[in-house]
């Protein structure tokens, strides 16, 4: 089978668990919303510089990738600010830590709005690590009580991957993108895919 049709295969499949895959971690935060346990009075500081160093699989940059596209958000105006949060933050330049694994690097996140509640995308669409990281007190100001939420955030790969085959997802969007990682940075990882998929042509 051709890539394009491989890949129109795949569009589906991800497309259709876009939301599935994300129910567990959004239910998590809406409980977590009721019992007023927010990010309403925070500046956002796990979206900037000093709390950030989010990275996607490839099927999280894809459902992104999909949705920026679909709603005519994917401009020139949107790649260049991606481009320069790249090389801002020195984002391509990952030493190695040992073990065969590169550092991961903190970045004020391009979606970013800078201001409280300052992520303008659906959480449809989110990375899982921004879904999974939660203030752990009522009312939190400031991001000292926030964390990963890893019990939610094993239980969603455990169910999609039993499942669904997330992983299998992830492996065949690598075999037919030529992408060799696993996890990007937001704004690496939406800039390879959109090139990646514009050098295939057959
Ligand atoms: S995608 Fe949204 S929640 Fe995640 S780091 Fe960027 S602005 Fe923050
Ligand atoms: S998760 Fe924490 S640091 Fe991030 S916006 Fe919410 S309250 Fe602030």
């Amino acid at each position: 089978m051709k890539k394009l049709e491989k890949l129109a295969l795949l569009k589906g499949t991800l497309n259709e668990s876009h939301k599935l895959r994300r129910s567990l971690l959004i239910k998590a935060m809406d409980d977590l919303e009721s019992e007023e346990v927010h990010c309403q009075n925070c500046p956002g500081t796990c979206c900037t510089f000093f709390g950030n160093s989010m990275q996607m699989t490839l099927s999280e940059t894809w459902d992104l990738y999909d949705y920026l596209v679909d709603e005519d958000q994917w401009t020139e105006e949107l790649k260049t600010k991606l481009e320069n949060c790249v090389s801002d933050f020195r984002l391509l330049n990952r030493p190695s830590t040992g073990g065969g694994q590169l550092m991961r690097k903190t970045y004020t996140c391009p979606f970013f709005t800078e201001t409280a509640l300052g992520c303008p995308l659906p959480k449809t669409v989110k990375p899982y690590g921004c879904l999974g990281f939660n203030p752990k007190l009522k009312n939190e100001e400031s991001g000292k009580s926030c964390g990963a939420n890893q019990e939610v955030l094993e239980q969603r790969e455990e169910s999609f991957n039993q499942f669904n085959q997330e992983e299998q997802l992830n492996l065949e969007l690598k075999e037919i993108l030529s992408i060799p990682w696993d996890k990007e940075s937001i704004p690496v990882a939406l800039l390879e895919l959109d090139r990646r998929l514009s050098h295939i042509t057959e």
